[in-house]
């Protein structure tokens, strides 16, 4: 008898940037908010049939805080566009080896999640002693399809 895998799968994807540039309250930083399409698929042997929902991620592009809309709320706040003003961000992890912990199963936690501002070419750090794990879910949560890894 064969089994039948199904189940839901997300998907993320960054919408772009939208609304008025704001001070965010966790840190400080100007920017228009990212809008990170969340889409729920009903999956059999993971093909994806169809979607069941779909929702938003508002979040500050440099911190990630932010909060989930419905659909409908969050194509609203997109479609009230009015700052045309060029936003573009990428994200990279520095695996930092220095600070690897050495001990025998001991959790690797010497990742550092940073993003990049396209427009000025700053560079910010998120946040530290991150595992690759970690890594990889502040890369599905934001909606980018990829986060370079660097040894430094
Ligand atoms: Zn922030």
């Amino acid at each position: 008898m064969a089994v039948i895998v199904y189940g839901t799968h997300v998907f993320t994807k960054m919408a772009g940037y939208f609304g008025r540039k704001e001070e965010c309250p966790v840190c400080n930083r100007t920017y228009k908010k990212g809008f990170v399409k969340i889409s729920r698929w009903v999956h059999v042997e993971y093909i994806p049939l169809f979607p069941v929902k779909t929702t938003y991620f508002k979040m500050c592009p440099v911190c990630g805080s932010g909060v989930e809309l419905k659909k409908k709320e969050a194509k609203s706040e997109m479609s009230n566009n009015n700052d045309e003003s060029r936003q573009e961000f990428e994200a990279f992890a520095k695996h930092v080896l220095a600070n690897k912990p050495s001990g025998f199963m001991s959790t690797d936690n010497s990742y550092e999640f940073w993003v990049r501002d396209l427009v000025s070419g700053e560079e910010i750090l998120v946040e530290t002693g991150l595992t690759k794990d970690q890594i990889k879910r502040m890369k599905k949560g934001r909606g980018y399809k990829k986060v370079p890894v660097i040894k430094v």
